[in-house]
């Protein structure tokens, strides 16, 4: 007999220090069959969809909505998933539902809701149909997870790396543990542990510690404990504000409980011990500019100077004005940024390649940044800004799948520095960005790039040098300038600990 798996989704990295609401509109919602179109695309639903395939569930899609990271999401988000699971639930109960398997990010915000994912759990639960019935699912290893979130689970994976190279891959695993459940009847109890301690996104990469370490740890006890079926290790996302914010810990186990909740103390032990290792403060621009001079005389390129405070996977409106007006000043040569603004866009969409417009870009996405730059530039390109991924396990495939629009887009140039402007911020994961644009990165000096981590797995391979630098803006690495109001106290770094 075939199982029957209700499947929705709910992503978003909610970025509690930016202004203003997420709206409805920014999410790309599918419904239904809609869901089917993710197949192969390289996205956690496809992974779920592969398995789906494998062990024969009859699928029923419900509802998928994802939006890239940004502000405060509004409750209407949430309704408008509820209001789509909810009779998805009641059309469905009569045929039997076995399973629930959920999209989920970890880290998602409301207006009214601080953890809506603990929230969507707790109403599913309600549901008279739905108490029993096992709920498996994915998230991001930058969620800020609830010990209601883990409970009212009965298996979870999390991606094992950031940069997300995983995503297909830990929505698999996830969906294994489902079908395990559906075939053995099962019940994984999941277990929690959390440390007073939080980390800026430039400290939670899985290549450095000490994402590296617990990662190691966690896979050592999954291989010594058969029965424990998952162990997930969260670094947490330092810009959601709400009670669990931070890294975190959990496990699903069909065998002792006790064991499980001793391995997932180790963890979190190790964790507070190594705590500082997480708390990346970035130097300036000024710092790294004698070391970048010198890659450059070396014949060292491409350099990349890398600015979490504009960091788009985390957030921030990627139109920051920092390295651009650095490397004007400094008269560099051969370098690229990219900087979002749509306006700018529609006003050299009326001119044509090779003509000079005067243009102010960027600066307008937050109040933390420099402000706009006017600049007299030349008109490289312009284009749809369509492109498909290079890479197909790219970060920004787990965010989008693999077909990736910025939006119109145009391509200046002031002096020496290269200027993509954009319509849809677009992370910097993939090199088809730039290349798409006619912009050849493994030739450039010098490429600004508004990330934390994440664009790693697209630079490393070409870069001969990389500088992570402090400007300001709203995704800035030192969460002592953040007004805090709910997360959990005392915490590190904002307060000192016994
Ligand atoms: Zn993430």
């Amino acid at each position: 007999m075939s199982h029957r798996v209700l499947l929705a989704g709910i992503f978003h990295e909610t970025h509690n220090f930016l202004e203003g609401l997420t709206p409805l509109g920014d999410f790309t919602t599918r419904r239904g069959d809609e869901l089917f179109t993710a197949r192969g695309d390289g996205s956690p639903l496809a992974g779920v969809l592969q398995v789906a395939d494998e062990a024969g569930w009859t699928v029923i899609p419900v509802i998928d909505m994802r939006a890239t990271p940004s502000a405060t999401a509004s409750d209407e988000s949430v309704e408008v998933f509820w209001t789509a699971f909810r009779a998805a639930v009641e059309r469905e109960a009569a045929a039997g539902i076995d399973g629930v398997y959920l999209v989920l990010h970890g880290a998602m915000v409301s207006k009214s809701f601080e953890d809506v994912e603990g929230e969507v759990l707790k109403r599913i639960r309600t549901l008279p149909p739905m108490v029993n019935v096992p709920i498996c699912g994915v998230m991001d290893l930058h969620g800020n997870i609830s010990p209601q979130n883990v409970e009212s689970m009965q298996g979870m994976v999390a991606y094992r790396h950031n940069p997300h190279t995983d995503a297909c891959q830990a929505a698999i695993d996830a969906a294994r543990i489902l079908d395990r459940i559906l075939k053995s009847g099962e019940r994984p109890v999941g277990l929690w542990e959390q440390p007073p301690v939080m980390w800026p996104p430039t400290g939670t990469g899985t290549a450095d510690d000490p994402m590296r370490t617990l990662e190691a740890m966690a896979r050592d006890i999954e291989r010594q404990h058969p029965d424990i079926l998952a162990v997930n290790v969260f670094g947490g996302f330092s810009f959601s504000d709400t009670k669990f914010t931070g890294p975190s810990f959990c496990a699903y186990t069909v065998g002792d409980v006790a064991v499980a909740r001793k391995k997932l103390q180790e963890l979190s032990a190790w964790c507070l011990a190594h705590k500082e290792l997480g708390n990346r403060v970035d130097p300036s621009l000024d710092d790294v500019w004698p070391q970048v001079e010198a890659n450059l005389k070396r014949g060292e390129t491409p350099v990349v100077l890398v600015e979490p405070s504009d960091n788009i996977g985390g957030g921030a409106p990627g139109d920051g004005t920092s390295i651009l007006r650095y490397l004007i000043r400094k008269g560099a040569t051969n370098a690229a940024v990219v900087i979002d603004d749509g306006a700018a866009v529609a006003t050299l969409s009326k001119h044509k390649p090779g003509e000079r417009v005067r243009v102010t870009m960027g600066g307008r996405g937050s109040r933390m940044g420099e402000g706009p730059v006017e600049l007299d530039v030349e008109l490289v390109s312009t284009s749809n800004g369509r492109f498909q991924l290079e890479d197909r396990n790219s970060h920004l495939a787990s965010m989008c799948g693999v077909n990736i629009d910025m939006g119109p887009c145009a391509v200046v140039r002031h002096e020496g520095v290269t200027i993509l402007l954009t319509t849809r911020k677009t992370p910097p994961f993939d090199l088809g960005q730039l290349r798409s644009q006619g912009i050849i990165p493994e030739k450039l000096a010098i490429i600004g790039v508004k990330a934390a981590v994440a664009h790693r797995r697209a630079y490393e391979p070409i870069q001969k040098a990389s500088y992570t630098v402090s400007t300001p803006g709203p995704c800035a690495s030192d969460a002592r300038i953040f007004p805090f109001q709910k997360v959990r106290r005392p915490i590190f770094p904002l307060d000192a600990l016994q």
